[in-house]
């Protein structure tokens, strides 16, 4: 079958420029290179602690455990994300000025775009290849989301996993793992330290997915339905090939991949891609309330089942009749009293912190008599926690204006807590606050959205209690958590 326009001969070039990361994933050398720095050991120790203190009849094993551990790692110690180089002289971030040609030198590590910084005080330039060869990120370690899931890619098949290198044609890749005790491909995205949440790109980050293709060393894989819901959207969307045509190519150059595979490995990723296809033919239909359709039976809701939280709640806080009219939201919570307010409707009062969170991971209130205090902290045993609300006002006439947080937190030793906004749009940058900020700030950064994500991130400190989220004494009538909302009417398209 022959492409009939312009896009089908891009996206069947796109689809063969995939092919060579699995020339990185075939080189033995490389590999090796890729264990030596992993600490292999002391994952495999943690692993098997939270493993013993599962019930007996679960059904996780050891490695999807460790691959936890390795997202963890690979996140918090090793990999660094990278939006624009800091000038070393001055200490600034550099402006990025466009594109340079790559060097012989860079052109040799796969590099087929160069970015180019400027220091806005000394003018000083800097590049930023942007590697393709993971022997180079092994040594770089920083990057965005490509040079993360590459380079993480590579780390879980020197670990031994079969491993998938996602592309989603919106913009952003991630992996995926084979997990032997499920018999399914898990989602993993190490930028985020997430694992088997397919739908949170859709639900969570209001993704509107098109194409998302997956390539293993064997094989190439259109993994589409795993990561939403709406397959009539996403069908409509998909509008850069005939269905026909991207099948043609996929097997066209499954077939080349699997050449000098044997009959028994032929057959057993024959009768994988058969479950994975019948995975697909029913969708997650989750309620407004959680993510039941596929969550269940899920590495995470397995966790669950042993303690292990790492719940999704998906609360959404949405505007009512008098918010509406008011153009105006307010929401704040005491530790003490373990209680939501809702100030702009009639302060109603609403119990639990988990009652209104989107999601939540390792996450407890902890309550000490003898000092009379209360906070939120991540739960013993875990090196990190977090908890974000979700915020979204797309079903009124309003776009925001400003927003006040007031958080406050507090931390001992070496615990961390990291503030986080994830604005609606996918090119809007995430923004990140230290707890010093957002006591108080207001911000006009989400003009003009209409949703978003606040999130807490707590890492670890060598005790839980390091990191501790509105931290308040038992008797304190103040609210820790305050979030206030101004918005003003959209402008209506001329
Ligand atoms: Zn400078």
């Amino acid at each position: 079958m022959e492409p009939i326009n312009e896009t089908e001969k891009l996206l069947y070039s796109k689809l063969v420029n995939m092919l060579s990361f699995t020339d990185y994933w075939k080189d033995d050398s490389l590999l090796q290179c890729a264990l030596t720095l992993i600490p292999a050991d002391e994952l495999r120790v943690r692993a098997t602690v939270k493993y013993s203190s599962l019930p007996e009849s679960n059904n996780v094993d050891i490695d999807d455990l460790l691959l936890l551990e390795l997202l963890e790692w690979f996140k918090e110690d090793f990999f660094k994300w990278l939006d624009a180089p800091k000038c070393d002289t001055c200490d600034v971030v550099t402006e990025k000025k466009g594109f340079v040609t790559p060097t012989q030198d860079e052109a040799k590590w796969d590099a087929r775009t160069v970015e180019h910084f400027e220091c806005p005080k000394c003018e000083k330039t800097y590049r930023f290849p942007r590697f393709n060869h993971p022997r180079k990120l092994l040594e770089t370690r920083r990057g965005r989301c490509g040079e993360w899931a590459n380079c993480f890619t590579l780390l879980c098949i020197a670990l031994g996993y079969d491993s998938r290198f996602v592309i989603d044609w919106t913009d952003h890749v991630w992996t995926e793992v084979y997990s032997h005790s499920n018999k399914q491909w898990l989602h993993c995205d190490p930028c985020e330290n997430v694992c088997d949440k397919p739908l949170m790109y859709e639900v969570g980050w209001n993704k509107k997915l098109k194409y998302v293709i997956a390539i293993g060393r064997y094989e190439i894989q259109d993994v589409t339905w795993r990561y939403t819901r709406n397959f009539e959207d996403v069908l409509k969307r998909r509008n850069v090939c005939r269905e026909e045509f991207l099948l043609h190519c996929i097997l066209t150059l499954q077939e080349k991949l699997q050449k000098s595979l044997s009959p028994p490995q032929l057959k057993e990723l024959k009768e994988r891609r058969a479950r994975e296809l019948a995975e697909f033919l029913s969708p997650a239909q989750p309620d407004s309330g959680n993510y039941s359709g596929r969550t269940s039976g899920s590495l995470s809701w397995r966790l669950a089942r042993g303690e292990i939280s790492f719940l999704e709640n998906f609360y959404v806080f949405k505007l009512n009749t008098e918010e509406i009219k008011q153009k105006y939201f307010h929401i704040k919570y005491s530790c003490a009293l373990d209680k939501y307010m809702r100030v702009s409707s009639l302060s109603v009062q609403t119990e639990d912190w988990k009652s209104f969170t989107f999601s939540h991971a390792n996450m407890f209130r902890k309550v000490e008599k003898d000092w009379k205090v209360s906070y939120l902290a991540h739960a013993e045993g875990f090196s990190r926690g977090s908890v974000a609300w979700k915020f979204d006002f797309r079903d009124t006439n309003l776009v925001i204006s400003t927003v006040k947080l007031n958080l406050h937190s507090r931390t001992f030793n070496s615990g961390t807590i990291k503030w986080l906004l994830f604005p609606n749009s996918e090119d809007d940058k995430i923004t990140k606050y230290s707890p010093e900020e957002v006591c108080p700030l207001e911000t006009t950064d989400l003009k003009g959205n209409t949703n978003f994500i606040l999130k807490a991130e707590l890492t670890g400190g060598d005790s839980w209690q390091h990191a501790q989220l509105f931290r308040q004494s038992l008797d304190s009538t103040a609210f820790p958590f305050e979030v206030e909302i101004h918005f003003i009417e959209k402008m209506s398209s001329p």
